[in-house]
C-alpha cells in the first residue's frame, strides 16, 4: 500500500514481510490463505475476547467493552466466511474460546489463532489445559498472550521471564509444538517491547492497533470485536480504508514503535 508514510524510514522495518520465516499452519480451505488477497495483499486481523454469557470470574479493567453476545459473534462470523482476505484471533484464553467459539468455526470450516494466558489455565471462566489441547486437536493455532495478562511496557526482568520464556515453555509442553508467536496484552507496546520480543526469538506480534496488515509482516495489526457490534460495523471494519484513516493509523503506530525512553 502507498500510504505508509515513512514507517520503514524509521530504521525499524518491523513492517517486511517474509523475511522471518512466518507461516500459515493448517489454514487450508480456512478462508486465510496467502493467495487472493484484496486491497493490495493486505490482510484484516480480527481479535475476539470472551464470547456468550459473562464467565464465573471478575472481568478485568476494559474487559467488559470486547465481550460479545453470540448473535453478534455469530454476525461476524459469517461476514468472515465469505472473505479470504480475513483472519481470526482470540484472546484472554476464556473457556468460551471452546465452548462457544470453536464449534461455530467448525461449523463454518474456517480455523483461528488463540492467544492463550499460560499462567491462567484451569482459573474460573478460562481455559483448561485440556481445552487448549482441544483446540490444536481440531485444527486451531495456540500462541501465547503471555502470562498474567500484564502490561508489557512496565515489566520487572522477573515478570518479563514468566511472560516471555516460561509461557511459551508451558504451552509449547501442552500443545507439543512451539510457540513463537504472541498477542500483545492491551496492545501496549512501546520500542523497548518490541525488542524483547525479538529476543525472545518472537515471529510475529499482534497488536490491537486497527486497519489492515501485510499477511507475513512481523509486527500485525488487529481491530477487536466491541460488545456493541452491529452490521453497519462490521462493514466499516471489513471494508478498504481510505486515504485520511491509514494516515492517521499509520501515525500512530509508527509512534508507538518508536516512543519509550
Ligand atoms: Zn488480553
Amino acid at each position: 500500500m502507498g500510504g505508509n508514510i515513512g514507517v520503514g524510514g524509521a530504521g525499524h522495518g518491523l513492517d517486511e514481510g517474509g523475511g522471518l520465516g512466518s507461516r500459515e499452519v493448517g489454514r487450508a480451505g480456512a478462508g486465510l490463505g496467502e493467495t487472493g488477497l484484496g486491497d493490495g495483499g493486505r490482510v484484516i486481523n480480527l481479535t475476539a475476547h470472551g464470547i456468550g454469557p459473562r464467565p464465573g470470574r471478575a472481568l478485568d479493567p476494559g474487559e467488559d467493552g470486547t465481550w460479545v453476545d453470540v448473535g453478534r459473534f455469530e454476525r461476524v462470523l459469517d461476514a468472515v466466511a465469505e472473505r479470504p482476505d480475513v483472519r481470526l484471533t482470540f484472546d484472554d484464553g476464556n473457556a468460551s474460546d471452546v465452548d462457544t467459539a470453536l464449534p461455530r468455526l467448525l461449523a463454518r470450516g474456517l480455523t483461528a489463532e488463540f492467544f492463550v494466558l499460560a499462567g491462567r489455565l484451569g482459573e474460573p471462566g478460562r481455559l483448561t489445559v485440556d481445552g487448549v489441547r482441544e483446540l490444536v486437536k481440531a485444527g486451531m493455532r495456540v500462541g501465547s498472550h503471555g502470562w498474567a495478562h500484564r502490561d508489557w511496557r512496565r515489566l520487572t526482568a522477573a515478570q518479563a521471564n514468566e511472560e516471555l520464556v516460561r509461557a511459551h515453555r508451558v504451552l509449547a509442553d501442552i500443545t507439543g509444538e512451539p510457540v513463537s508467536r504472541v498477542a500483545i496484552p492491551f496492545g501496549s507496546y512501546d520500542r523497548h517491547v518490541l525488542r524483547r520480543l525479538r529476543r525472545a526469538s518472537v515471529t510475529r506480534a499482534y497488536t490491537s492497533d486497527g486497519g489492515p496488515a501485510r499477511p507475513d509482516a512481523w509486527l500485525q495489526a488487529r481491530t477487536s470485536l466491541r460488545h456493541d457490534l452491529d452490521d453497519a460495523w462490521v462493514d466499516r471494519v471489513l471494508a478498504p480504508p481510505g486515504p485520511a484513516i491509514r494516515l492517521r493509523r499509520n501515525t500512530a503506530r509508527l509512534i508507538k514503535r518508536t516512543r519509550g525512553r
